[in-house]
This record gives C-alpha cells, structure tokens and sequence, in this order.
C-alpha cells in the first residue's frame, strides 16, 4: 500500500526543499516530497489518499535527553510535582502507600523546595508511611527524601559520613534529616525503584503512546541502568515501545556513580551535580565555587578516552560554568589523543555558559543538547549559587547559535515537560507557563526551534540517516499540527495540537 498524503504545508526541514505540499510513504519509509500533482500521479494498485486540507505537516520530534524509564512510570508513582505544602506531599504519599504493592517501596516523585518553601524530613515522611521504605525525588532528580525506614535499609546511620559527590543532610545533633543530596542518594533511590521496574513493559506500552500523541517519534533515555537495559530488551520483544528509543547506559550503582558496570552502547557520564552543579562565580572580586564536580579535567579525559576505544559514543551532563568547563577541557585534551572523538561526544544542559566556554566548544564542534522546558516549566529558576557574575549566562541558545555552537533542544521529561511544542515556545519566548520571561535577548526564531527539535535532536542522537527531516529514504515518522508553527503568532505556538502523528508510516495517534 502507498500512501498520499495531499494538500498540505509539508514543513521538511530538508534545505534541498524547505517547503511542499505532499509526501508519499510505502514500507514505512518516504519515498516522494513534493508538489500534490505529482505526489498522487504515484497512484498504485493498492493506495490510499489522505488530503490534509491545508494543515501543517512536520518532521516527527525527536527527544534526545528523555528519562523514559522514569517517564513511563509516571502512572504509577505517587505524583508530588502539584504539592503546594509538606502536608500535600504527607497525603499524597499516604495515599500511595495504599496503593502500593507489597515488597514495592513507596515513591513520590517531582516535589519543588521552592514552591514547598523547604523540603520535607524523615519525620514528615514517617508520619505518613511509617511501616515501610519511603522516599519523594525532587523535580531534579538528584536530590531526594527518604524516611526512617528507607535509611535503613540503605544503611544511612549517624556515622555515616558523606560520600564523595554526595551530601547527608544532617539536624544540629548530627542526625540525618532525610535529605539526600547526589551521590548520598544513589542507593536509595537505586532500591525504591527495584520493585516497580519489572511492570515496564505494562507501563512502557501505555507511555510510549503518551508520547506519540505529544509528536514525539523518537528518544534517547539518557540513564539506563544494567537492570533496565535488560527490561527494554523484554518490552523489545513484547513489542512494547510504539516509539523508536535509543538508551545511554549508566552503572549499576547509581545514575552519578563511576559507569564502570554500564551495558553496552553509549554511555553516560555525570560531571557535575543537578540542582547542586558544579559553579565558579566572582563575589567580591574573587573567585568562590560551589556545588559537586564528580571528575577532575584529567580524570574525565581518562574516560572519553577509554570509551572511544571502547567504540562508545559519551553523553557528558555538565550544568554549572565550572562543570562544563571541566568537560570543555577534558574534550579539548583527549581530541589531542584521538581527533575522531569529537564525534563521539556531545555536552548535555549546558545551563550556565559564559561567552569564553561558549566560543571553545563551538571551536570543538561538539553537539549540545539544552531544555528549553524549563524555562517553560520554571521561568528559568536560578540554581542556588546563581551568580551575581556577569560573565554567567543562563540558557544563552541565541549566543550559542550565533557563536556556531550546534544546539539542539529536549525535555529532560520527566524533569521538565515532555511536550515539544512547549519547548519550542519557550526557547521562542523565553516565557513560563505562568507568562515569566526570562533573558529575552537569548530567545531563537520558530524555525531554529523546530530544527533544534527534529534534525538537529536527530543528529545529536546520531539518527538523522533515518529521521529529523522528511526526505527520500527516511522513516515516515511525521506529525500533523493544528497550525503552521512558522506563521502562527508565538503566543500560540504552546497551543498547537498535534493532530496526527504517523510512525514508520502508520498512524498512531489517533489510533
Ligand atoms: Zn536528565
């Protein structure tokens, strides 16, 4: 059967043909764009017409820093990122634990200190789950709390000390508080999970649907335990994933731990902290760090370089001015060893930039992959030693395009909203849901975020043979939208609906 789709405004990010009005697809793949006269002269035995009436075709969004393996669970876990108050996040989780299997840990995810005005304590958390392990994660994923039940079992006493990378909180007699702060949380968190992972190819199935009707076709999950990479190979062959998801493998012992024990395949590495990342600010004139660095520059070129001769490709997490320049450096030094690595590596957040680390990594030629969903979802929240300095710039995407740093854009879902279009009106706007602008000098046009969300996210990935574009000989992975994106006023853009979306050349969504 071919398929002809007619009388529409193909948008096919293909600089050979920016703009046409039909595409026909057989097999999954595209094998005409172009004009609708000539699209359906391609009439076969077996066709179908599909006349768009003037609608809005696009490329299908790929997303390359998804945490699909916390995403697909969202159903499930219990969902704290409403909370208003502590007592919200008490209820919430007591009402969870109702609902919670036997064996399985209590987990609330996604709380926001700011919005709680603090966070939550082992006693708050006791007095709503007393009899069993129970933890919530901040939005950021890298800092949690845990009740009593849950440090003990992860064995988090008094005398524990804090970890390297990592942080206990304590009260003023030394007593932890619950609060877990990077590497001090890996066990906790690594166990609350344990249980709930073997329903993934149940939640995975359900999940990836959510995504097709959001428009996205493809992913990379950028944090794949050994165990979960097992688990995506079940839903494989359960046929469980309507999308195409690719994974970047992490340790066994925890997301910011060391990879050594990763699976095979690209592998992640986490240089610095999340909501704790790795700074250098000017205060007072001089120079004041903070938050947690988990390489030094030597350690880190260590690593690229063991991994490129492993035939690995390296997503580098990097937030803070002084973790991406750890990575800047470190990248700097082992292309000195090996110049074919370049390709092999690209910077992920990349939140605080400055112009000087800005111009190097456009020097280096490595891809960045930002999230302009959180300045949707927070308006650009500062991180907590949020400079003063005025060399630091938050979410710079126009400089780092302007410099000729190759961008592209994701979600962190479920660390920040999964939709696409929301993402492309905030990099469009630089607004928050509730309307905040954030550096509007920093604010890039429709067309640079819709590139950044599909061709440019596709050869990030490393996919774009197949996908980020509509072309000949690529996957009929595309969307129709309500509007053209490139015409609509972009106070609309974060309305847009996606109306259809077609994987591999069926329509997915609606079924
Ligand atoms: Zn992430």
């Amino acid at each position: 059967m071919i398929h002809l789709l007619v009388n529409a405004t193909v948008l096919t990010l293909d600089a050979t043909l920016p703009v046409a009005q039909a595409l026909a697809i057989k097999d999954g793949r595209i094998v005409e764009v172009g004009g609708t006269d000539e699209v359906l002269w391609l009439r076969e035995a077996d066709y179908e017409v599909v006349d768009l009436g003037g609608r809005t075709v696009v490329p299908g969004f790929v997303d390359p820093h998804n945490h699909f393996s916390l995403g697909a669970f969202e159903m499930l876990w219990a969902d704290c990122r409403g909370a208003r108050s502590v007592a919200d996040v008490q209820r919430t989780l007591a009402a969870a634990a109702r609902e919670t299997p036997a064996g399985a840990w209590v987990r609330g995810v996604g709380y926001d200190h700011h919005v709680l005005s603090g966070h939550p304590t082992r006693d708050d958390l006791d007095a709503a789950v007393p009899d069993r392990p129970a933890l919530v994660m901040h939005f950021s994923h890298h800092q949690c709390v845990a009740n009593s039940r849950a440090l003990a079992e992860a064995g988090v006493v008094r005398a524990t000390p804090d970890p390297p990378g990592g942080e206990i909180a304590r009260d003023k007699s030394g007593e932890p508080t619950g609060l877990l702060f990077e590497r001090a949380l890996s066990r906790v968190e690594t166990a609350s999970r344990e249980a709930w992972e073997a329903r993934f190819t149940e939640v995975a199935r359900a999940a990836s649907r959510r995504y097709a009707a959001l428009g996205i076709t493809a992913i990379q999950d950028a944090a794949v335990t050994p165990a979960m990479a097992r688990r995506y190979a079940d839903a494989r062959v359960a046929g469980a994933l309507a999308i195409e998801v690719g994974e970047v493998m992490v340790g066994a012992r925890g997301w910011f731990e060391r990879p050594d024990d990763a699976a095979p395949g690209s592998l992640k590495i986490f240089v610095d902290g999340g909501y704790r990342c790795a700074m250098r600010v000017l205060r007072d004139g001089r120079p004041r760090t903070s938050g947690f660095l988990f390489y030094t520059r030597e350690e880190l070129t260590a690593l690229l370089l063991a991994a490129w001769r492993a035939d690995r490709d390296v997503v580098c997490h990097a937030i803070g001015n002084l973790g991406i320049e750890t990575v800047v450096g470190a990248i700097e030094d082992a292309v000195q060893t090996m110049p074919e690595g370049r390709a092999r590596v690209r910077i992920d957040h990349a939140i605080f930039l400055t112009a000087e680390l800005i111009a190097r990594i456009a020097d280096l030629g490595v891809w960045v992959v930002a999230q302009p969903s959180f300045l949707w979802d927070r308006g650009g929240a500062p991180a907590p030693d949020r400079a003063t300095d005025e060399t630091i710039l938050m979410r710079p995407f126009a400089s780092a395009l302007r410099a000729g740093v190759k961008q592209a854009f994701s979600s962190d879902y479920p660390c920040g909203s999964n939709a696409p279009l929301l993402g492309i009106a905030a990099a469009v706007t630089r607004a928050s849901r509730e309307g905040r602008v954030a550096a509007p000098e920093e604010a890039v046009s429709v067309s640079a975020a819709l590139e950044a969300y599909t061709l440019g996210a596709a050869r990030a990935a490393g996919i774009d043979a197949v996908a980020g574009s509509l072309e000949s000989g690529k996957r009929a992975d595309l969307l129709v939208l309500s509007s053209n994106p490139l015409e609509c006023p972009a106070t609309q853009l974060a309305s847009i609906q996606v109306l259809e979306t077609w994987m591999k050349g069926v329509r997915l969504n609606p079924p």
